[in-house]
């Protein structure tokens, strides 16, 4: 059994960038213990005013693209650089298999390795956004140990990229040439949400469909209105094995983060997603403590069924069931 740590341990090791006493404290975050929940927070809100100097980055695509190499190379990119980077996850399979993206660090094993690189797996169990949560609070401890890239991986196939973009500065697509598809089941919704879409693998002869395939994404950007940042996506390509495009990539991440910075929405940004996140966390809060009312759960069942069964009007029954909840 390791020694409990107090409050201050959890600080102070976590402001000396003290690896061990990183990881404790993230287990911390990710506890379901009242008492853990309670002591996380006061280590979060002590490292507060050290949080907040990283560029937080959002990687999404299918499975398959290339995420996970492409984090290995581009986070060697960084740390050759001298740049601390931190890498973590949300994966919104680990909901249901307790299996994670990063949760085989094999899928990055030069990464790992390296001594300005922090890896943490995306945390399992709960609901999606209790798991955004977590993340958000991991960054927060991982800026105030120093990091000075945090990289945000998720799948794009659900909610998870939302939730992700939510919570980065820059957010990034991974798309694949030549895949039939044009959108590769990545809903344009997405695309609309991404700072620069790069598609992977363009080496090893199939660097011509890459430059198709940008051609053909620059088009769908153009259809989408444009934003208030001023900022303009674009689209290029990019090899992790021969590394083509990765400083591209990395210069076109600081160039948003000045732009932004000198026109006000980096900050604006932050500051709405911070609103967000209190919000969120209201609205989860309040959920979780209806679902576990003992009224609720007992009449639950056969409300639903009336509404399934078009017995009862859904409003009707939401208010029964509020009432349910307001008055016990
Ligand atoms: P993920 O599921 O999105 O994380 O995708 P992976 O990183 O696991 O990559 C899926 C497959 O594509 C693996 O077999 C990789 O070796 C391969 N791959 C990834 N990036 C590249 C690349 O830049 N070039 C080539 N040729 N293959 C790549």
């Amino acid at each position: 059994m390791l020694k409990r740590l107090t409050t201050q341990e959890y600080i102070d090791g976590i402001l000396a960038a003290n690896r061990m006493i990183l990881s404790r404290a993230i287990t911390l975050i990710e506890s379901n213990l009242p008492s853990d929940k309670v002591m996380a927070r006061e280590v979060l809100n002590e490292v507060l005013p050290k949080t907040g100097n990283a560029i937080r980055i959002g990687i999404t695509g299918v499975p398959g693209v290339g995420k996970s190499t492409f984090i290995e190379t581009f986070g060697q990119f960084l740390t050759n650089l001298g740049k601390k980077v931190a890498v973590l996850a949300i994966d919104p399979s680990s909901q249901i298999s307790k299996g994670s993206i990063l949760g085989d660090k094999t899928r990055m094993e030069k990464l790992v390795n390296e001594p300005l690189a922090y890896i943490r797996p995306s945390p399992t169990g709960g609901s999606l956004g209790g798991v955004a949560n977590k993340t958000r609070e991991t960054m927060l401890l991982c800026e105030a140990a120093g990091f000075e890239v945090i990289v945000i991986e998720t799948v794009g196939v659900g909610q998870s990229e939302t939730l992700v973009h939510g919570m980065v500065d820059f957010f990034l697509l991974l798309m694949l040439a030549g895949a039939g598809d044009e959108l590769q089941g990545i809903k344009k919704g997405i695309m609309e949400m991404a700072d620069l879409v790069a598609i992977t693998k363009a080496d090893s002869g199939n660097e011509l469909q890459a430059e198709l395939a940008k051609l053909s994404y620059q088009n769908a950007l153009h259809l989408f209105p444009p934003n208030n940042t001023g900022w303009y996506p674009s689209v290029l390509t990019c090899s992790a094995i021969t590394q083509a495009g990765i400083p591209e990539i990395w210069e076109i991440i600081q160039k948003h983060r000045i732009i932004l910075t000198e026109n006000d929405h980096f900050y604006q940004k932050r500051s709405e997603q911070n609103l967000n996140w209190m919000h969120e966390f209201i609205t989860q809060a309040l959920s979780e403590k209806f679902y576990q009312h003992p009224q609720v759960n007992i009449y639950l069942n056969s409300i639903q069924q009336d509404v399934s069964k078009g017995k009862k009007l859904p409003i009707s029954a939401a208010i029964e069931m509020l009432n349910l909840f307001y008055q016990s």
